[in-house]
């Protein structure tokens, strides 16, 4: 353990630094404002986050996080386990939802493959989503990323890992017709809809 303030200090601007869209700058402005102004929410954030690391954790059939042995989606028995809908984020999967055009189960990666910064499929969980298409005889795959440079490359990345795996298996992305360069979660409900339903 460091010992200085100085030392600690350092210690923490390198560990919000390490985190994705904080630069040393804004890290160093963070640790200042946590450790001088802000120490009562400081103080929050360890008890929040020490609680969330303890009892949320990836569901284990669907990725996403939970605090239950298997989220609720998953839970549910009367959904179609022959066609699994990938999306990057929970708010993704919450888009889709809403729609009711989609009934069967998901797979959310919690991020996009990056091979520049090192996100690899396997990183995404991908290893689980290959053992439940196995598991429950799933005959399709929705690839229902964005249409954004990282969320093609995702879905293309992926496309090439299941086919390789499964030359069976269905592998569809949502219809064009959703506008290129925005995210799932804020696509609107009707676009998205007819995204599903078109979906090839
Ligand atoms: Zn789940």
């Amino acid at each position: 353990m460091p010992s200085s303030a100085d030392e600690r200090i350092a210690r923490l601007e390198d560990l919000f630094a390490s985190l994705p869209g904080l630069g040393p700058r804004s890290a160093a402005r963070l640790v200042t404002e946590l450790l001088g102004t802000r120490k009562s929410t400081a103080q929050a954030i360890c008890r929040t986050l020490a609680d969330a690391l303890e009892c949320v954790h990836h569901c284990p059939q669907c990725h996403t996080l939970t605090t239950q042995p298997v989220c609720d989606l998953c839970a549910d028995r009367t959904r179609d386990a022959s066609v699994v809908c990938v999306v990057e984020t929970p708010a993704d999967q919450k888009a889709v939802e809403s729609t009711v055009a989609y009934r069967g189960g998901y797979f959310v990666l919690m991020g996009r493959v990056n091979p520049l910064e090192g996100v690899t499929p396997q990183e995404l969980g991908v290893d689980k989503l290959v053992e439940r298409i196995e598991r429950e005889n799933v005959r399709e795959v929705v690839l229902a990323t964005s249409y954004t440079a990282e969320g093609e490359t995702t879905a293309h990345v992926l496309a090439g890992v299941l086919k390789k795996r499964f030359p069976e298996l269905r592998v569809t992305r949502l219809a064009r017709g959703l506008p290129s360069g925005v995210e799932i979660e804020y696509t609107d409900v009707a676009t998205l809809s007819r995204a599903i339903t078109d979906r090839r």
